[in-house]
């Protein structure tokens, strides 16, 4: 592996979950690990042969609690008195003692010895993980990087991160804030230069697993500074999840008398299946949790609507809009003043969040285009293309400045456009979203690709099309299809759709100057799409009534072919028990004969 002093990586080192990218190919690469998954988690495990980190660390936690360390990030460069620490240690499952100049140390047992390791080692073991990882990907040694930190660290918190880098073997060029790295991955910063004078303020609003950052940033030439945080360090994703996990272990103990609470492998289960549920509700409506033999051999299905979602947690979103509230008092500071709004953190995906958030700001566009979740690493890369000088000229401005001009989706029963791409999304980007069948038995479905604002797919550009075949048979709606919508630098939209059950693939590719509209014709598709909000309005009205008809018949239909099934199922019983019981009593064949009049006409 060669050594490269040159190139330099950005790390966000999160406290759940770590993200590493790079500038190459004039733009910011986000590295998958060997797992393909973009993020890491920032976990650590220790056992009687082997040490664990990442994704190996967690996927073993659930047997290895007390030697599973996550959330060094919450100890880092902090005392072992120091209150947070002290109420944090009481919710984790592995020991922390006070260590030399009473700072905090985490108790493990490695290879059958006991040891401890301060915050800083267990973060340079992520740190090592994640420079690995990058290290693979270029096929060059690593030395230089930018590190992230939460805005509210102090100096002794961003020293010791900066030591836990060090320990790493690298070399780090700047420590960055995280709500900073997010607006220079939006190119806040470079828009700011090259349209105006002044200042300008942008609010960066972080809803990850476990924390919510909000940050109010003012924008001077080359200079951003935070003027206020506001937040709460313990909400996030799992807060959602658990309130999910309280209604479900509520209707578990409805429907079967048991209570699973003390079970903790149950509960780990129905977690983890809330979580999985919480992330479809984000682009369905409706979503089902399966857990096979949750507790006592007793299996648990329950479909869960997003407006149930909703209704468990508004208390917690509407409590994130008072601390964007709060810190805009505290800054002293009116709404309208806000030029950009930037979501970074997995949470900030949740539509209902999105939505509040929106209404708050008078119905201003979010800046959502890039990964919630790797919007601070891809700042974090692009501060160090600029520093270590391997950005090109192109890093000045920004690639981030092309952008779809129109969305881009797919057609939907009724003649509904379905968005995958809003409009204005900067590129390149993938986005992905699930479909199901329409009809019972459907074997193929047909991806027609539009471009336009409109409501009703008639009325938008089409693409192109594709067909996906080799669909098994089932109930309408219980075959899903992926479709992934891929737009390269250069604009080249690449269109997969997949049945994972089925084992079947198919794609287009659409290139800008092919059946793409010229600026002329989206300026107007656009003003277009503003006279027609009314009519799209009522469309989408007619649309959302057939479909509810559509269900309600269909419900009717599966409903009657239940009854039917039941009461067949009487008379085969009745039939088979008259003969093997040929020599009852009369009164027996009497009563049964009434028994079953009975259940029939029920
Ligand atoms: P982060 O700490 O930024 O990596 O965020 C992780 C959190 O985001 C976890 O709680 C995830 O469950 C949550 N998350 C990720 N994707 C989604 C999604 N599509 N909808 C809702 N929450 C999500």
């Amino acid at each position: 592996m060669g050594n490269n002093d040159g190139v330099a990586v950005g790390i966000d080192l999160g406290t759940t979950y770590s993200c590493v990218g790079v500038w190459q190919h004039d733009r910011v690469e986000i590295i998958a690990n060997d797992q393909g998954n973009r993020t890491t988690p920032s976990c650590v495990a220790f056992t009687e042969t082997e040490r664990f980190v990442g994704d190996a660390a967690r996927n073993q936690a659930a047997r290895n609690p007390v030697n599973t360390i996550f959330d060094a990030k919450r100890l880092i460069g902090r005392r072992f008195t120091d209150s947070t620490v002290q109420s944090d240690t009481k919710l984790w499952p592995f020991k922390v003692v006070s260590g030399s100049a009473n700072m905090p140390e985490i108790v493990v047992t490695y290879k059958g010895v006991e040891k401890q390791f301060s915050p800083e080692e267990l973060s340079s073991m992520v740190l090592i993980k994640i420079k690995n990882i990058a290290e693979d990907y270029l096929g060059m040694k690593i030395k230089n990087a930018v590190v992230t930190v939460p805005a509210h660290f102090n100096d002794s918190q961003r020293q010791a991160t900066k030591d836990a880098a060090t320990i790493a073997g690298l070399n780090v060029l700047r420590i960055l804030v995280e709500p900073t790295a997010a607006a220079v991955a939006y190119g806040l910063d470079k828009k700011l230069t090259s349209s105006s004078s002044g200042q300008t303020t942008v609010l960066v609003f972080d809803l990850g697993g476990g924390t919510f950052d909000v940050s109010l940033l003012q924008m001077e030439k080359d200079n951003i500074e935070v003027l206020a945080t506001a937040g709460d360090t313990h909400l996030g994703g799992e807060d959602f999840d658990n309130r999910l996990l309280k209604h479900f272990v509520e209707e578990f103990k409805r429907k079967h008398r048991k209570d699973i609470s003390g079970n903790a492998k149950s509960l780990r289960r129905l977690r983890n299946a809330c979580e999985k549920a919480k992330r479809v509700l984000s682009h369905n409506a409706m979503t089902t949790i399966d857990v096979d033999s949750l507790y006592e051999g007793i299996d648990f299905c329950s479909d869960i609507t997003r407006a149930k979602f909703e209704h468990l947690n508004m208390d917690l979103f509407r409590s994130c809009v008072e601390t964007v509230k709060k810190c805009l008092k505290d800054a002293d500071m009116e709404k309208s003043w806000i030029r950009d709004v930037v979501l970074v953190g997995g949470s900030t995906r949740i539509p209902k969040v999105q939505q509040l958030l929106q209404e708050f700001f008078d119905g201003k566009e979010l800046c959502k285009s890039i990964n919630p979740d790797e919007a601070v690493a891809y700042g974090a890369a692009v501060q160090a293309a600029v520093l270590s000088g391997t950005g090109n000229l192109n890093i000045k401005y920004l690639v981030l400045q092309d952008v779809t001009p129109l969305s881009l989706g797919v057609e939907v029963l009724g003649k509904l456009m379905s968005t995958i791409i809003p409009r204005n999304t900067t590129i390149p980007t993938r986005k992905q979203m699930e479909y199901s069948t329409c009809v019972d038995d459907q074997h193929s479905m047909c991806i027609l690709v539009f471009e336009g604002e409109r409501s009703c797919s008639t009325y938008n550009n089409l693409l192109g099309q594709t067909t996906l075949y080799g669909l098994p048979p089932a109930p309408r709606g219980k075959v899903r299809v992926m479709v992934t919508f891929d737009i390269d630098e250069n604009g080249v939209l690449h269109v997969t759709a997949e049945c994972r059950i089925a084992g079947s693939k198919t794609n287009i590719t659409i290139t800008n100057d092919k059946g793409r509209l010229t600026k002329n014709e989206i300026e107007t598709m656009i003003r277009e799409a503003e006279m027609y909000r009314a009519e799209d309005e009522a469309f989408k009205r007619m649309i959302k009534a057939m479909n509810a008809f559509e269900n309600y018949a269909y419900d009717i239909r599966d409903a009657r072919r239940a009854e039917q099934m039941q009461k067949e199922e009487v008379i085969r019983k009745a039939i088979q028990w008259v003969e093997a019981q040929r020599s009852a009593e009369a009164d027996d064949y009497g009563s049964k004969k009434r028994k079953l009049k009975s259940s029939y006409n029920n």
